[in-house]
């Protein structure tokens, strides 16, 4: 059969090798860390165990399909349940508020809690399934790069809603604009980190988010987050698909205006076929240093990057769940310094991500896993380990502050990932979590394609090109890049 050379194992690279080998092709897939999943990845120690990255996990469909694609029965290999609580919120004077997935639960919520109508809080999800509707067709599974995509009826329909798809005010606008309570616009605007964006400059369209979280479902994967992974490996596996480990790949081979292989280890390995899965920007600074740079998509900002505190907690907070956030008090001044001034504020919101609620066995004993992460500006060469002192101070404070517990000696297990190790891991420019931010309008058309459209055979996945950042827009980078190649059979 035809050889496909896959260059990373992300999760987009996981997909991309399940698809090609049901397409027939013999895949081969290197990776330059010891381990698959890059971002998707796990820590353990000292008796507790840590997903290193991604922690929501949403559209399950989008790993299932590949079972499917396979001919197997997705529950036999990959289990996860629906969350009954997206998230749990703190603020400083003492407001604590349940998102609860179901909508009308969480609609009355915000009613008793924040004061602000159930019957708004019901609209402003409408609106988001509303946006969702409309965009997800056309901007995130198709190729945008393709016409076809432009002329369907689909992108007809698009057209006419393109005044109500808020393309022309930012997140923040339209949050001020539905709600009154600062508490419930904070809440909102904070879906922009999803993608690593800023509330105050992404446009409204991305209020389509919130849709994902309540109207699709917010998911635990049984095992954790790192299954995705695993299960995705052996199903690769299963289909022979094979891994090279400690396999940095360091040049795509290139003739005659077509991929025919890579370099890695200094030795060349043929292919009819190269699908990219690392980040873009780094893949042609030095993957296709020799071949013509698209100058305009290297130079786009990034999105935001993150400082992870992994801590071993000696204790068992009843009030925190899976998802919790402890939010800071001026929202606006914390992005100005994300995404203006390129530093981190001292009051930033802290998220704390406990897979030991879901999973007992993650954590010893009474005790707890914090992922205990903030939202920080991506690296341009800062002085992190003074910021990241500072920040851990802050953080400690605003824990104390707010749980009325001194986290401090109760820490027995200490780990942090910060935007310098993020981009040596996993070769992500910057240490962006998202690839691009989407902090103006244009920046669905400012991603690479899922193809190469100067290099045939050449195709690209993964959360730094088309449509975007995040697990299930990365698979379906996969998805796409996979739809255009020819069968092998
Ligand atoms: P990556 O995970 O970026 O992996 C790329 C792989 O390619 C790596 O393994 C790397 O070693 C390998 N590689 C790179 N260069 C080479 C080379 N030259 N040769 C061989 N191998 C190479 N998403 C969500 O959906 N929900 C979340 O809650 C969420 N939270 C996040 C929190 C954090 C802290 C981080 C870091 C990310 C988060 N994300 C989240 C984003 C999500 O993790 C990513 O969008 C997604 O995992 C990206 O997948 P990818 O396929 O682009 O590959």
């Amino acid at each position: 059969g035809k050889k496909a050379l896959i260059i990373g194992s992300g999760i987009a690279g996981l997909a991309a090798s399940i698809r090609l080998a049901v397409k027939g092709y013999e895949v081969a897939v290197f990776e330059a860390n010891a381990y698959p999943g890059g971002k998707l990845s796990q820590i353990e120690a000292f008796g507790y165990r840590f997903d290193a990255g991604p922690s929501l996990f949403t559209e399950p469909q989008l790993v299932e399909e590949l079972f499917s694609l396979a001919g197997k029965n997705p529950g036999d290999f990959f289990r996860y349940q629906k969350l009954d609580t997206v998230c749990r919120y703190f603020w400083e004077d003492g407001k604590r508020l349940s998102a609860w997935s179901d909508v009308d639960r969480f609609a009355e919520e915000v009613e008793t809690k924040l004061g602000e109508p159930a019957g708004k809080v019901r609209e402003a999800l409408k609106g988001s399934a509303f946006i969702y509707k409309h965009l997800a067709p056309l901007f995130l599974e198709r190729s945008l790069h393709r016409l076809s995509t432009w002329t369907s009826s689909k992108a007809l329909r698009t057209y006419l809603k393109m005044g109500q798809l808020g393309l022309f005010s930012t997140m923040s606008q339209a949050n001020e604009q539905r709600f009154d309570s600062p508490k419930l616009i904070q809440l909102f605007n904070r879906y922009a980190t999803y993608n690593g964006s800023d509330p105050y400059q992404t446009p409204a369209t991305l209020n389509i988010i919130p849709h994902l979280e309540f109207g699709r479902g917010a998911y635990f994967p049984e095992k954790g987050m790192h299954d995705i992974t695993l299960s995705l490996v052996e199903l690769a596996k299963s289909l022979g698909v094979v891994f090279h480990f400690d396999s940095r790949v360091e040049e795509i081979l290139v003739e005659k205006g077509q991929a025919v292989g890579l370099v890695s280890g200094g030795k060349k390995f043929p292919a009819e076929l190269v699908v990219n899965n690392m980040d873009m920007v780094n893949a042609y600074r030095t993957l296709l240093r020799k071949q013509k740079q698209p100058k305009r998509l290297l130079s786009q900002p990034k999105s935001s990057s993150a400082l992870i505190f992994y801590w071993g907690v000696k204790k068992v907070f009843p009030e925190l769940d899976l998802h919790n956030i402890l939010f800071s008090e001026d929202y606006r001044e914390e992005f100005g310094h994300i995404f203006k001034k390129g530093t981190i504020h001292h009051d930033p919101t802290v998220y704390i991500n406990i897979t030991s609620v879901m999973k007992p066995d993650d954590a010893p004993a009474g005790c707890m896993n914090w992922f205990t992460m903030i939202n920080v500006p991506n690296n341009q060469g800062q002085n992190w380990d003074a910021l990241i002192t500072e920040a851990r101070k802050n953080i400690l404070a605003k824990i104390h502050r707010i749980l009325k517990t001194d986290l401090e000696p109760l820490i027995e297990l200490e780990q942090v990932l910060d935007p310098r190790t993020i981009e040596s891991r996993t070769s992500s420019a910057q240490g962006a979590l998202y690839g691009n931010s989407s902090n103006n309008r244009f920046a669905a058309f400012l991603r690479h394609a899922n193809f190469s459209s100067e290099i045939k055979n050449l195709y690209f996945c993964g959360g730094s090109v088309h449509p975007g950042g995040g697990i299930p827009l990365s698979l379906l980078s996969a998805k796409i890049a996979c739809g255009m190649v020819e069968s092998s059979k």
